[in-house]
């Protein structure tokens, strides 16, 4: 039998930390709790840094998740040090100012950082996971200046948004057919992809990029075929990577795609749980092993993963993953899981007019729903897919 948790320590300072620390005190535990953040400030949200932040219309203090109620969690904070280790069976959490944080539980909640673009780095090139990184793009987006954007994925499709907005002139570069294509299929991306024509937003898909030319600073962006785009300023949003590596040598099992977890959030070390944009999870519904990157499921989820670590019976979500994203003055909805073979329908409006909601049919059974500009309709639709896959096995 295990020992009852009296220490936790939540590895990372932001949305799923947080939601973990809140569960923790939610589902009754009264022991101590240790939050270990890499970053000095309290947790921020981060969907406003590619939108209202990034357009000045939202400032610091808004970005807040922390609100006065959370006082009486009673967390005890360790900002600015991140953890460079996880002693073996997780008794530790070794930080990188070489202090220990005993713990008999551990939560990894430490996200993903964005990933660069192999040998840019020349200045006036940027990428966006932080508000000193919202801070320091924003600086460089003046009128009628030329912003490049590495990549038509939802950091790409965002900035080129409120870069338009606030008058720069923006290229998207994107080496797929069209932007969107592996989370929507092909016709739901170009209705996605028309929303950038619409704003004067040049799309170049299908183009790669072999490298980035200036001297000290970009100057332009050389795809491959010999072509260069003139570049003010370039935005590098080709993904994200999970920060993992400082659990080397914990014995939990890891790799590239995240710390692999059950559809619990465990670990294949007891009493390591691991939620948010780091775990790599079998999700109930997908009937897959997926990385989830939305801000629901790391809100949602640790939840599940703190009932895990405290022993408590968990059901596992089957309910269908979720996300949004705006663009261009358009909220684009989706839940559900995609596989390609879905058969996608036109279920309420019109692409053209860019206000409809599809559904994608797998066996003719409702899977996946997407909305463009139809909130009401979406929620409506949302609520028809069924719970799926009831085995929870990792
Ligand atoms: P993160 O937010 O990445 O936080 C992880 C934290 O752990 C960070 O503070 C990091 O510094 C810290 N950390 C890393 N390593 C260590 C370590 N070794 N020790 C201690 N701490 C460590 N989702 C949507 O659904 N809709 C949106 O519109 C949307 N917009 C977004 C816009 C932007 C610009 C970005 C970047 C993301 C957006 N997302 C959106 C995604 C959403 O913000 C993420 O899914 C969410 O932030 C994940 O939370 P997390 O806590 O798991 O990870
Ligand atoms: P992303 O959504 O994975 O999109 C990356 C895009 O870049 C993909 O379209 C990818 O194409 C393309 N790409 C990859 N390498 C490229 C290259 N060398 N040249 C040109 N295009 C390339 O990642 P992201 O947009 O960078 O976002 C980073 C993280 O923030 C993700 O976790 C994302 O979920 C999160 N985020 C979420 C939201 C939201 O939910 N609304 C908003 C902002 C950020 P392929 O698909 O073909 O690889």
């Amino acid at each position: 039998m295990t020992a009852p948790v009296r220490s936790v320590v939540v590895v990372g300072g932001s949305l799923a930390g947080l939601s973990a620390a809140r569960a923790l005190r939610e589902q009754g535990y009264d022991g101590q709790v240790v939050v270990v953040g890499e970053e000095e400030r309290l947790p921020y949200d981060r969907p406003p840094l590619s939108k209202e932040f990034l357009a000045g219309t939202l400032d610091l203090e808004d970005l807040a998740l922390t609100t006065a109620d959370d006082a009486d969690l009673d967390l005890d904070w360790r900002l600015g040090d991140p953890a460079s280790g996880l002693d073996r069976g997780g008794r530790a959490v070794v930080l990188a100012s070489g202090r220990q944080v005993p713990a008999d539980g551990v939560v990894v909640a430490t996200g993903a950082r964005a990933r660069a673009l192999p040998g840019a780095r020349l200045a006036g090139v940027h990428t966006l996971r932080t508000v000193e990184d919202a801070v320091a793009l924003r600086a460089e987006l003046g009128v009628g200046r030329r912003l490049v954007v590495i990549g038509g994925g939802f950091i790409g499709a965002e900035v080129a948004s409120t870069a338009r907005a606030l008058g720069v002139e923006v290229t998207v570069v994107e080496s797929d057919v069209v932007p969107l294509h592996r989370v929507l299929g092909e016709d739901l991306a170009q209705a996605c992809a028309g929303l950038h024509a619409d704003h004067g937003v040049r799309l170049l898909a299908g183009e790669v990029v072999t490298g980035l030319g200036g001297n000290g600073r970009v100057r332009e962006v050389h795809l491959a075929g010999g072509r260069t785009e003139p570049a003010d300023v370039v935005v590098v949003g080709i993904g994200a990577i999970p920060n993992v590596e400082w659990l080397a040598g914990s014995g939990v099992e890891h790799d590239h795609r995240g710390v692999r977890t059950d559809a619990a959030g465990a670990t294949n070390v007891a009493q390591v749980v691991a939620t948010g944009d780091c775990a790599f999870s079998y999700c109930a519904y997908a009937g897959a092993t997926v990385r989830h990157e939305h801000w629901t499921h790391a809100v949602q989820q640790p939840a599940t993963a703190v009932a895990s670590l405290l022993g408590h019976t968990t059901t596992a979500r089957r309910a269908a993953p979720y996300f949004w994203s705006d663009q261009y003055g358009a909220r684009l909805q989706f839940a559900g899981h995609r596989t390609p073979d879905d058969a996608v329908e036109i279920l309420e409006g019109d692409l053209v007019d860019r206000r409809f909601v599809a559904g994608y049919r797998r066996d003719g059974e409702l899977v996946a729903v997407f909305a463009m500009n139809q909130p009401k309709l979406f929620g409506k639709w949302r609520r028809q897919l069924m719970p799926r896959h009831a085995t929870t096995a990792a």
